[in-house]
């Protein structure tokens, strides 16, 4: 008899764990992951490598080789998927001019061509969440326009990345605009981002984030260690356009490693933790590897938050390299260098968290934090207009990647979390959706007593 009131009690707790478990995933995002197809990425990725090159200032005329074909492609098939979804995605072209006059590695004048798919939220048709690959490629000499570069992985993976979430998720509705792009110019300078962030201002998008894809389909290191399993997400520590009220803050109320874009990296993080626990995702507390250069940057430039997904074990053999066999050691960017399985991954990573955050309602505002000298730490935020269920406060200790601890707290704009000491611990607010999607954690921009 006895032993039964142990089993009675277990069942209760499981049930009790089940239902916790459920109010925080969402079946939807399981369908997501599974029809991600590893297959059309490779299909995807053996087109744009049969470009022969698409080096940003190679052949436009053709329509086999050279940048001009393999952008009439990508917008083809961005108007395929469209005409899949009832129109559901407005497709263009976004472009600009540079001249020799712009940078070093420009050998003539040429258009800068970005394609755009835009899948228009039905709530918030001005809020959008972007994910980027690029179409350019480039070989050994990035001025060398018409020597074959393939760039399977560097960036035939991401672009492919981006076409293919463009598929799957365009069999969804979402609050929040989804935005599939493949961005030009990258290997010389970074004009194609630059050129669609400035477009992006112009038109007052509001960006939740851009997820920049550079490099998502290599699993064997140059040091010969194989991992399907790793990738890396980068993000700068705070905005470089802050100003200087703001860095004068920040020395006395922290923040450093509490920018927008590290917030984003974060959602990420967690985000694949929950729904792809397989998966293991490295945040690296930089920019972008070092010294090097992707295509959130001009966005980060900008002020928008922005970061850089990409593989975690780099083949420099494969990178910027002519295909040729030096000492026995083959160089190239070729289609035998990706790991379409491992892109199909990194592209559900993706897939997930632009998902996730369409659905979620708005980021709180106007977040600010007081409890100087008292036992308790408080916060206050501006209420967003939406029917939502509520606002969840985290916070973690100081040196800690990773919130560690969350509050729900219900549909209120401010909240006193009682004997938690504000010196000890880093804070912020998200916004909790009725389906349970959260925003983006906002770190407080403001101090109230
Ligand atoms: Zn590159």
């Amino acid at each position: 008899m006895i032993r039964n009131i142990p089993s009675l009690a277990l069942l209760l707790f499981s049930g009790l764990i089940f239902q916790q478990t459920n109010a925080q995933t969402d079946e939807r995002i399981y369908e997501i992951i599974d029809s991600i197809s590893a297959d059309r990425i490779e299909a995807d990725i053996r087109k744009l490598a049969g470009f022969g090159t698409r080096n940003t200032f190679s052949d436009t005329i053709s329509d086999t080789r050279g940048i001009g074909a393999a952008r009439r492609w990508i917008k083809s098939e961005f108007d395929n998927i469209s005409n899949n979804c009832d129109n559901c995605l407005d497709v263009f072209y976004q472009k600009d001019f540079v001249t020799t006059e712009d940078g070093e590695r420009i050998p003539h004048d040429a258009w800068v061509v970005n394609v755009v798919a835009v899948q228009r939220g039905t709530k918030y048709p001005n809020r959008y969440i972007i994910m980027s690959g690029d179409i350019d490629s480039r070989a050994s000499n990035t001025m060398d326009f018409e020597t074959d570069a393939p760039g399977a992985n560097d960036n035939a993976s991401g672009m492919a990345g981006a076409m293919e979430a463009a598929r799957v998720l365009s069999q969804y509705e979402f609050e929040s605009s989804v935005v599939y792009v493949g961005l030009s110019g990258e290997e010389q300078g970074l004009f194609g981002g630059k050129g669609l962030a400035e477009y992006a201002k112009e038109n007052n998008w509001e960006i939740i984030g851009v997820l920049n894809n550079d490099m998502i389909g290599n699993i064997e290191g140059v040091d010969g260690v194989i991992d399907n399993r790793t990738f890396r997400i980068f993000s700068e520590p705070v905005p470089p356009n802050e100003s200087e009220r703001e860095r004068t803050m920040r020395r006395f109320y922290g923040g450093e490693v509490d920018g927008i874009s590290r917030q984003l990296a974060r959602y990420v993080h967690k985000t694949t933790e929950t729904y792809m626990p397989e998966m293991n995702p490295m945040m690296i507390y930089r920019l972008d590897r070092f010294g090097r250069g992707g295509h959130h940057r001009p966005f980060n430039d900008l002020g928008f938050a922005g970061i850089r997904i990409m593989e975690a074990h780099e083949n420099y053999n494969r990178q910027h390299q002519d295909i040729r066999t030096e000492n026995g050691i083959e160089y190239g960017d070729v289609i035998e260098g990706v790991n379409f399985d491992y892109a199909e991954k990194l592209t559900a990573v993706n897939a997930i968290n632009m998902a996730s955050l369409a659905w979620a309602p708005p980021a709180p505002e106007n977040v600010e934090i007081g409890g100087i000298v008292e036992p308790s730490a408080k916060l206050r935020w501006d209420k967003v207009e939406a029917d939502i269920a509520g606002y969840k406060i985290y916070w973690r200790e100081t040196t800690e990647a990773q919130w560690q601890y969350s509050r729900f707290v219900g549909d209120v704009n401010e909240f006193t979390l009682d004997g938690i000491v504000i010196d000890n611990f880093f804070f912020g607010v998200a916004t909790v959706g009725k389906d349970g999607h959260e925003s983006v954690v906002v770190f407080p921009s403001g101090v109230f007593r």
